[in-house]
């Protein structure tokens, strides 16, 4: 596919409803060009022109740029620790199928088998155009396994069994559900709201424990095991508790409550991260989203930073998607690779 194509459609997966107009600009090329790209993609079954409608009141109409009926899809799970969720999304992230359920938590494998269930009717009925697979899960993942869930008590679980063969075949991604809810936010959620997609952005998301992510221009930060983001292991909390995860005094384990006490800690912490990382912008999600908004938090918060980040600290906000993000993220991984 030529770049302008190729531009075209992660800007309208970016922006689903722009016009042909405001894609030339935002591409810097000329409308002939564009007008191509568009023509071209449309007869690929890829875009899609909508009714027209008008840009301003002396323009000409114009037509809004929108995903093909018939276009590619991605399907993304996610699975918490007594839920699972299996959407199939559009170019632009909309939902065009859904399926979820409840389990109790007893044993990975019957979760898995409902979740490849529902990717295996979702693959019969929408064959070829599903072009990949994500699915977000409550712990570190390496590889294709879960490595530990800890309050579900499942350890090295192969999630490739979430996939039936067809699907397999193509882009399948896995990751902690903290770092896709992360993505999500960069992309979907409030950093896209308040236009900061680009530079760098810190989610925390506060579940069972506390993890996170790192997202710089709107791609996650991978370490050596693609599991950057594990803050709430960095040693903010009291040195003489010793976390599940084999360390002592992990932050996550000053955060349980929803008291006085967990909302000092998390605004000490959150500045702590701020004075070492300088992002753009931090985001709240999980139970933190809450707590942002809580007395004391603003106050912690700035006591927290050094003098040079006070005077110009990043914005710090709660998520916009809330308990949508790692299912959000969890697409929006596979789109990256599908989108180039
Ligand atoms: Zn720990």
């Amino acid at each position: 596919m030529s770049k302008t194509r190729a531009d075209l459609l992660r800007l309208v997966h970016r922006t689903p409803g722009l016009t042909r107009a405001q894609a030339a600009r935002d591409l810097g090329t000329g409308s002939g060009a564009a007008t191509d790209a568009v023509a071209t993609l449309v007869a690929e079954h890829r875009l899609l022109e909508g009714e027209p409608r008008s840009e301003g009141r002396r323009g000409r109409p114009t037509r809004p740029l929108l995903p093909h009926p018939d276009g590619p899809l991605v399907l993304a799970g996610q699975v918490d620790h007594r839920d699972w969720r299996v959407r199939v999304t559009e170019l632009g992230g909309g939902t065009v199928a859904e399926e979820s359920g409840t389990h109790d938590g007893a044993d990975p494998a019957p979760v898995l088998a409902a979740v490849r269930a529902a990717a295996r009717r979702a693959s019969r009925r929408f064959g070829d155009r599903l072009r990949g697979a994500g699915l977000a899960v409550p712990g570190p993942v390496r590889e294709g396994f879960l490595l530990d869930a800890p309050v579900l008590g499942w350890r090295d679980v192969d999630l490739r069994a979430a996939w039936p063969g067809r699907l397999a075949t193509r882009v399948v991604r896995h990751a902690n559900d903290a770092r896709c809810a992360g993505l999500a936010e960069a992309v979907r959620g409030q950093a896209a709201a308040t236009g900061q997609r680009t530079g760098l952005h810190v989610h925390l998301h506060l579940a069972e424990g506390l993890g996170g992510a790192v997202v710089r221009d709107g791609s996650l930060l991978d370490g050596r095991h693609t599991a950057t983001g594990e803050f709430g292991h960095l040693p903010f909390g009291d040195p003489a508790v010793r976390c599940g995860c084999g360390a002592a005094g992990c932050w996550g384990t000053a955060l349980a409550g929803q008291d006085e006490a967990a909302v000092a800690a998390l605004a000490r912490g959150t500045a702590g991260i701020v004075n070492a990382l300088d992002p753009d912008l931090v985001t709240l999600g999980g139970r933190a989203t809450d707590l942002v908004g809580a007395p004391g938090f603003a106050a912690g918060f700035a006591r927290g930073l050094m003098d040079v980040r006070r005077a110009d600290p990043p914005p710090v906000r709660p998520s916009a998607l809330g308990a949508q993000g790692p299912v959000v993220g969890a697409a929006e991984l596979v789109w990256d690779v599908v989108l180039g």
